[in-house]
């Protein structure tokens, strides 16, 4: 086996010729000033990792998790509970509350159960399933956010190309099997939308996997239970019923109105 002191002297060298090429090259110029890209700082014999190497593979964990800029600014610290009037602020804390135990239970457990956001159209129910995507993402969690009609669009369209017979069948595609197995699935969004008795098919196969297999989903909805029931099946919905907590949250006025209105008051 080789000494420590040996591997670091061999690491140095490779390190000195990669320079060496790129000042050939004339590619002089780093992005992070403290290990000059290397990913590793040296102080004599002793080498550590450059704090650039974890922020790299958090941003590349955001890249991965579907998680667009203005999402990653959701947490929990920024909900607001003064937007909701009267009994719906109630709600609003409960699920907040519930947000904020399920990422706590998930850290402890990782077949904890998933919960359910139902109500209004800009209710702040995509706000909480950004907050919990990030809170988990920064503990290292293989978080996946979908919005449920565009990963519908994507699924279709490699399924028409597995019929063309340029693509492979679509259980086959990593899309689906991803999907299927990342740590916490976010389903942003499962509302009125075209339903085909295929489309149908592969949301219940998707959910039946993740139930089967206990790993949490949090979905967003601004149907009822019922209404689930006639666009997606009675499987389907019971499927969610019994892996989700079930909050409801309601606003009086949209709160991305609110919040453009805020906006403009505080010019
Ligand atoms: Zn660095």
């Amino acid at each position: 086996m080789k000494r420590v002191d040996e591997i670091i002297c061999s690491l140095k060298k490779i390190i000195e010729v990669r320079e060496k090429s790129l000042h050939e090259e004339g590619q002089d110029y780093f992005k992070c000033s403290l290990c000059r890209d290397r990913g590793l700082i040296f102080n004599g014999d002793v080498v550590r990792v450059c704090p650039c190497v974890k922020q790299h593979y958090l941003e590349l964990r955001y890249q991965y998790a579907n998680i667009t800029p203005e999402i990653k600014d959701y947490s929990f610290e920024s909900f607001r509970l003064d937007y909701y009037q009267g009994g719906y602020r109630k709600q609003a804390s409960a699920a907040l509350e519930g947000a904020r135990q399920f990422v706590n239970d998930y850290l402890e457990n990782q077949h904890t159960r998933g919960l359910l956001f139902t109500g209004d159209v800009g209710a702040g129910k995509t706000y909480l399933a950004g907050a919990i995507a990030n809170s988990l993402l920064k503990k290292n969690v293989r978080v996946l956010f979908l919005v449920v009609p565009d990963f519908l669009d994507e699924l279709r369209a490699t399924y028409n190309k597995g019929n063309t017979g340029e693509g492979y069948e679509p259980d086959d595609v990593s899309l689906l099997r991803g999907v299927r197995q990342v740590d916490v699935l976010i389903l942003d969004d499962l509302g009125v939308h075209n339903y085909t008795p295929w489309t149908c098919n592969k949301l219940y196969s998707l959910l039946n996997y993740r139930l089967n297999y206990q790993l949490p989903v949090i979905i967003t909805t601004n149907l009822s239970l019922g209404q689930l029931d006639q666009f997606l099946g009675e499987r389907t919905t019971s499927r969610i019923v019994q892996m989700c907590r079930i909050y409801e949250i309601h606003v009086t006025k949209d709160i991305r109105h609110q919040k453009n209105l805020y906006g403009l008051q505080n010019k």
